[in-house]
């Protein structure tokens, strides 16, 4: 289905939804599947993103979070937020990369949306200068 609405707006519908009390963990999941920017914002998954997306979106002013198992994140582990200084001269220096080893964590980068501004979400054996290691 097509929706002729635009990304902001059903992130405005989404996070002013009065639903079950909705547990706001910051910087993370909450029980619910919820992702939460540090800040507490109600975030909405967009979609993938190529590395050459993630790096546009990084330097447009994306915040950057990463989670190394490849869980996704909301499986226990805590996802790491990198400042944003540190992530845009990240992406001032390149792309970040995928490493496909053999028996190696799940590994892909997805957006997400809140009303603060997008997240560059990156999982498993994503590589971009030291920022992961
Ligand atoms: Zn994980």
């Amino acid at each position: 289905m097509r929706s002729h609405r635009s990304f902001a707006e059903i992130v405005a519908e989404v996070v002013s939804t009065p639903g079950p009390e909705r547990v706001v963990r910051p910087g993370s999941f909450n029980r619910e599947g919820e992702l939460f920017d540090p800040d507490g914002g109600l975030l909405v998954r967009r979609g993938l993103l190529t590395v050459g997306g993630a790096r546009h979106e990084v330097r447009r002013g994306a915040r950057l979070a990463w989670e190394g198992c490849g869980c996704g994140g909301w499986a226990g582990c805590a996802p790491v937020w990198v400042d944003g200084p540190a992530a845009r001269s990240l992406a001032a220096d390149g792309s970040p990369r995928l490493r496909s080893r053999r028996n190696g964590a799940p590994t892909w980068i997805d957006l997400w949306q809140g009303e603060a501004g997008p997240v560059v979400f990156a999982h498993g054996e994503v590589e971009w200068g030291d920022a992961f290691a």
